[in-house]
């Protein structure tokens, strides 16, 4: 298979202003050593609690956040990390991202024509007014909006409906990797499906791969055809989709994923309940940072830090602790 994105060992950290009476500076781990691939025409699910570093993550790589302290990232063979702002943009066009909140992304002054158009013209892709109105009306129709919706502004729109203007958007520059961050979040149950079938449906006409975040493990699961799950900076455990639903080992997915019902199985998994609180990134715990709330612990786990490593057996299953080394 063509990989079309290669990450290794990416760490991003922030320096934060601790809060108490010696003042100082704290260092926050958001991403803390992280390497996995994106192969073309999948999806790749990220998924973990919010805090887990998954937005910083996905940020990194299309250059909102710079990575801080090392790693690599390879798109389409190219070595893109230590690249300036003017040689990345013209990377721009082939990677983009889609928000959680399109309303937050899109000028609320600008009618959706004009956003569109305006997009198409910083980019070059079309010339002139003419071919930029047919390609708008283009891209609407490609997400399933009336060609009317050119001249309406974003406040007119439905929820689902601006994540599809968000979609037009990103599609507007013709790109082959797109990173969807928690698109569905926000957004009714009965439209999160709409909208998820959009995705796929685009998927299948145009060639894309997507990253896709989130925290919504049932939602991954259905757009995703493997599955990757972050935890405090770090990727603990990453398979296709089918084998980490229905065989998780790690603790932590087993943890996660006894909370959705997984009709599937023909049975309710028991419920695992992790103690304590999700730790912040800046009292990420020593050895394996799971320890404190993994119910298999031992006291190994507390010194020694575990590699994601493939299961002997499932060399495309691989594994972040101790239990399997
Ligand atoms: Fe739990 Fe130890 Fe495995 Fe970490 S390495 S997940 S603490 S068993």
């Amino acid at each position: 298979r063509e990989q079309i994105l290669s990450v290794s060992g990416l760490k991003v950290h922030f320096p934060v202003r601790s809060s108490g009476l010696a003042g100082g500076k704290q260092v926050a781990r958001a991403v803390n050593g992280v390497s996995f691939e994106v192969f073309k025409g999948e999806t790749l699910g990220l998924v973990g609690e919010s805090g887990c570093g998954k937005t910083t993550l996905g940020r990194s790589i299309v250059r909102l956040v710079q990575p801080s302290k090392g790693g690599k990232i390879v798109f389409r063979g190219r070595d893109i990390t230590g690249l300036g702002n003017r040689e990345f943009r013209p990377l721009r066009t082939e990677m983009q991202m889609i928000f959680q909140d399109p309303f937050g992304s899109l000028n609320p002054r600008l009618t959706v024509g004009q956003t569109l158009g305006e997009v198409l013209k910083v980019h070059g892709i079309t010339k002139g007014t003419q071919a930029t109105a047919k390609k708008i009306d283009q891209l609407l129709d490609t997400v399933g909006l009336n060609r009317d919706y050119a001249s309406r502004y974003p406040h007119e729109f439905s929820g689902g409906q601006r994540q599809r203007v968000g979609i037009a958007r990103a599609l507007a520059v013709n790109p082959s990797f797109i990173i969807c961050d928690e698109p569905v979040s926000a957004l009714d149950v009965s439209i999160q499906s709409q909208i998820i079938n959009l995705l796929k449906d685009l998927q299948r006409e145009l060639g894309l791969t997507y990253l896709f975040i989130a925290h919504d493990l049932s939602v991954v699961e259905y757009i995703s055809d493997r599955v990757a799950v972050m935890y405090l900076g770090k990727i603990v455990e990453i398979a296709d989709a089918g084998t980490l639903y229905a065989n998780p080992k790690h603790p932590y997915t087993q943890a996660l994923l006894s909370a959705i019902p997984m009709p599937e199985l023909g049975h309710q998994r028991e419920r695992i309940v992790l103690k304590g609180d999700l730790p912040g990134p800046l009292s990420i715990p020593e050895g394996c940072s799971f320890h404190p709330r993994c119910p298999f612990a031992m006291e190994e786990c507390r010194k020694r830090e575990p590699e994601l490593l493939s299961l002997q057996d499932e060399p495309s299953h691989k594994v972040s602790c101790l239990l399997y080394q």
